[in-house]
């Protein structure tokens, strides 16, 4: 953490204002080499009106904030510009920077000094990220709960529980002859570790819906051509504010738009591509609907009930039959001539066209427990990282419990307990291992 790294912390884009942030020691010489002010001795936290100039033509007219170590997000001395927003101007005093001795900043870089400076731990950065990310009101709520420090503080409660059962077990081996320290015996372990036990299990559980809530519900919605696919998502994005219609970068081809019901995010998903083909693309398409079918949460199965059912109807039918799945009878307008008695399980009827979709809307509520999600008390809402960590220590809970049942010595006890302590500081960042770090901080945005 030598160098000095700058990076770009506004959107890319026209805007009033950019904001470039650069941290580390030779900050503040770096700028001033290129400000028409000298910043070197000012006080801390405070802001200076020049120019930036380069060979002495003006680029641009700037606010330089001062900030020094180790009060600052990174715990480094910073510097920020607010410059004219816009591509170019922001661009070329992000070069300006590099060229007088910075370097650019990697992904969540900022984020990641603030974490190995101390500042933060990795629950902290980690909802940084989520709250930068969030797409509905539940998922902030979720990102904002790990920034207030209640996850951590959870964890630690914890760890100061295993740490006494593990001071407790060295004083007995080191010093047996003293009589007023607790005799760790198998019997207490059990007891303290029961209620540890029952902790985390009931974090697990209250937070079983922090995936959905994060990364939103993964909705396709399926049927045969002319059901009324098409109107229906056009109706549900249209009545649901849509955030966004495409999601660069990533390998689901067909999201079509992102939609937020009761706070609650829902992507959904296209799959105009499935019917029985051999034309080679269309085969392409099929087995990736196939494929989307298959990791989705839900599927909306739409019919039309204005026709028969169909030899396609029922291979959609069977092809779904183990998802989670709502079967939408649509055009409810017109005459009926489904045979409504072959279908069964969650049922809706709905006119798209009609502007009646409130019972699919509700149907959606229900099924995911929405209400229960909106009410659920935020302090127990872990992401899935730290649940997956939660997990690992359950097995460990469960050799120890086996130990204590087989009547192990306390010292051979004492590893899976020393297990337990490790995993629970890595949920927080304590002994994190590199791996980790690197894949958390590479998913931020550039800046962060
Ligand atoms: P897709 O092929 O499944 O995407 O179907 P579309 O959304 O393109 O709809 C096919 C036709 O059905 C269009 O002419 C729609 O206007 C019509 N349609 C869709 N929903 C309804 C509905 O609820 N009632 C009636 N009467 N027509 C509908």
């Amino acid at each position: 953490m030598e160098d000095t790294i700058v990076g770009i912390s506004s959107s890319l884009g026209i805007g009033a204002i950019s904001i470039i942030r650069m941290s580390g020691k030779e900050s503040f010489e770096i700028v001033n080499k290129i400000f028409t002010q000298n910043i070197l001795n000012v006080d801390s936290h405070t802001i200076h009106y020049g120019h930036i100039k380069e060979n002495n033509k003006l680029i641009d007219e700037v606010l330089v904030s001062v900030m020094k170590a180790p009060k600052t997000y990174t715990r480094e001395d910073i510097i920020e510009i607010n410059c004219h927003g816009g591509i170019i101007t922001t661009n070329k005093i992000l070069e300006l920077l590099i060229k007088n001795g910075a370097r650019l900043a990697e992904p969540g870089e900022f984020t990641k000094r603030a974490f190995l400076n101390g500042r933060i731990d990795l629950i902290e950065a980690e909802a940084i990220m989520d709250l930068i990310n969030s797409k509905s009101e539940s998922a902030r709520k979720l990102a904002i709960n790990g920034l207030s420090g209640n996850v951590t503080l959870m964890i630690e409660n914890l760890r100061n529980k295993i740490s006494k059962i593990l001071s407790n077990i060295e004083a007995n081996i080191d010093y047996p002859e003293y009589e007023d320290i607790l005799v760790m015996t198998k019997e207490l372990i059990k007891k303290e570790i029961i209620i540890i036990e029952a902790e985390i299990n009931k974090i697990i559980k209250e937070s079983e819906n922090s995936k959905i809530i994060k990364n939103g519900i993964d909705t396709v919605i399926l049927g045969k051509p002319n059901v009324g696919k098409s109107s229906l998502l056009n109706k549900l994005i249209g009545e649901e504010k849509a955030i966004v219609t495409n999601i660069p970068g990533t390998t689901r081809d067909f999201v079509e738009g992102t939609i937020v019901i009761d706070s609650v995010l829902f992507n959904i998903f296209d799959t105009a591509g499935i019917r029985e083909t051999h034309n080679k693309i269309e085969q392409i398409g099929v087995s990736k609907s196939i494929n989307l079918i298959n990791t989705s949460d839900v599927v909306i199965l739409v019919f039309d009930n204005n026709r028969k059912i169909q030899k396609e109807d029922m291979q959609l039918l069977n092809l779904t039959k183990d998802k989670k799945r709502i079967i939408v009878i649509n055009k409810i307008d017109l005459e009926s001539k489904l045979d409504k008695k072959l279908l069964s399980g969650d049922i809706v009827e709905i006119s798209a066209l009609n502007n009646n979709i409130k019972p699919l809307k509700d149907k959606l509520i229900e099924m995911f427990n929405i209400d229960s999600i909106n009410k659920k008390d935020p302090n127990y809402l872990f992401n899935t990282r730290q649940i997956s960590t939660l997990k690992k220590t359950l097995n460990n809970i469960l050799e120890l419990k086996k130990g204590i049942k087989n009547n192990l010595p306390v010292d051979i006890l004492e590893i899976d307990i020393m297990e337990i302590w490790k995993l629970l500081g890595e949920i927080i960042g304590k002994n994190y291992n590199e791996e980790l770090v690197e894949e958390i901080f590479k998913n931020f945005c550039l800046g962060k």
